[in-house]
Formats: structure tokens, sequence, C-alpha cells
């Protein structure tokens, strides 16, 4: 487990010390504070192997092999982003320590490295993700532009079988809550024009008997959302904010 706590390291510090004429003052011992982490609550385990993406979390052993590879951890130098330890905190049902990692569990790339590396076939990638979901469903982690532009590409897909660029832009914008100008806006229509992409109005396109298929999605995304929220209770904001 990465030392993630400074307040929890005592270095014991020798000063000014000489043996036999050679000075050996310095940092002879590092320790880690004993603590009592006494809130493990196994329901996070318990939540994420009950979604399909994530019941390959039980086999996981902590050999570290997926964080070393993570091209996040390693080739970006981002430190904090570490596969292995978000497993083990929700392993234990560390949750507090969990939500202090709420948005940086999000920045994977997916690129899978990991799953390919990993020594007992658990779905990385899929796991940290429904990590991801819980922190966001339970409040721990606030929508990011992606969840919106996700939420606004699965209405526009369920209203017609196709997507419609214009109205996918026109649902995103509300979702985040801005508006592009209008110059910039026709600029964009011309190009879509252009490239003979805009299906949108009466040049719109429809799935033929998509009003049925659509039903039965929306049916069962609803279903699904039921599913995922079901024993969730909102948590408390985090303490700290991420670190
Ligand atoms: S490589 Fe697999 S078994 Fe090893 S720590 Fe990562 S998820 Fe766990
Ligand atoms: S899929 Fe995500 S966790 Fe796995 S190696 Fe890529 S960035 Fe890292």
């Amino acid at each position: 487990m990465p030392i993630v706590e400074r307040s929890l390291v005592e270095v014991d510090r020798t000063e000014a010390l000489e043996l036999e004429g050679i000075d050996v003052s310095g940092d002879w011992n590092t320790f880690l504070r004993s603590r009592v982490v006494q809130d493990l609550d196994l329901k996070v385990a318990d939540w994420v192997k009950g979604q399909p993406q994530g019941e390959t979390i039980s086999r996981c052993w902590q050999c570290g092999t997926c964080t070393a590879g993570c091209c996040l951890h390693t080739d970006f130098g981002l430190e904090e982003f570490n596969p292995r330890y978000f497993i083990y905190l929700a392993q234990i049902g560390y949750e507090e320590e969990l939500r202090r990692y709420a948005q940086t569990v999000w920045r994977c790339v997916s690129c899978n490295k990991c799953v390919e590396r990993c020594p007992k076939g658990v779905k990385v990638e899929e796991v940290i993700h429904t990590i991801g979901s819980y922190l966001t469903l339970t409040g721990a982690a606030p929508e990011s532009p992606a969840d919106r532009f996700d939420r606004a590409y699965t209405e526009n897909l369920l209203r017609r079988g196709v997507l419609d660029e214009p109205d996918l832009f026109r649902t995103y914008e509300r979702l985040e809550g801005r508006r592009t100008p209008a110059g910039e806006l026709l600029r964009m229509g011309l190009k879509l024009l252009g490239s003979g992409r805009l299906h949108t109005g009466p040049l719109a396109h429809r799935t033929r008997g998509w009003r049925r298929m659509g039903a039965v999605l929306r049916e069962a995304l609803t279903e699904d959302e039921r599913r995922r929220r079901e024993g969730l209770a909102p948590s408390p904001p985090p303490p700290g904010g991420p670190p």
C-alpha cells in the first residue's frame, strides 16, 4: 500500500552524530504511525461485485501488475492513479479513503493494458469504472462533462434510433448550461450540410419500427438504473476534497 498520508510517516532523525570519526547524522528510521480504521464497510465491494462489469473484483490478489503497466501511472506520471489501490480500498470497504479518489478514478483512458497483464483475469478497466460509478451514484463525485455527454448521446439515440448530430449538440449544451454564439453555430451547420451529415428537422433519419424498439430499450435502461441504485445511500461530502 503506498504511503498517501504524509502525516502518518514518522521519521527518526539523528542530529549531529559521529561514530569513529564518521558523520552518521541523518534520517535512520522511518515509521508509520499506528492508526485504527473503524469505518470499514463491505457494501462497496458487495455493490461492485453485484454489477456485471465489476464481478471479477474478488479475483484480485493485489500483485500490482496492473498499476505497474498502467499508462497513466507510469508513462504519464500520475502517481495517485493506482488501480491496484482503488481495488484494495473497495475490497476492504475503506470508503472514506476511496472517496478521496472520486475524480481520479475517472481519468482511466480505457487502454486495457491492465486487463491484458492481470494474471488473475480481473477485468481491471471495467472494475475501475464500476468503482467510479459507485462513487458518482453515491454523490462522492459530481457528474462529469463525460457523464453529461453520455446522457445526451443516449437520449438522442433513443429518440429515433440514429444519431442526430445537431440535436445531440443542443442537448449537450443544455445539460452543460452554455450557449454557442449564433455565428459559430451557422458555420458548423454549413460544414455539416456540406459533408452530408445534417440529418435534422425535415432531413432527419429514423430507424424503421423504432417506436417499439426504443420503448424496449428505454425500459431496459430504466430497470438497469433502478437496479444500480438499489441499496445505495448517498454519502456525506468528502472531508478534505480530492488529494
Ligand atoms: S494485476 Fe490483477 S491481480 Fe494484480 S493487482 Fe491488478 S487487478 Fe489485482
Ligand atoms: S485501462 Fe485504465 S487502469 Fe487500465 S491501464 Fe489503461 S488507463 Fe490504466
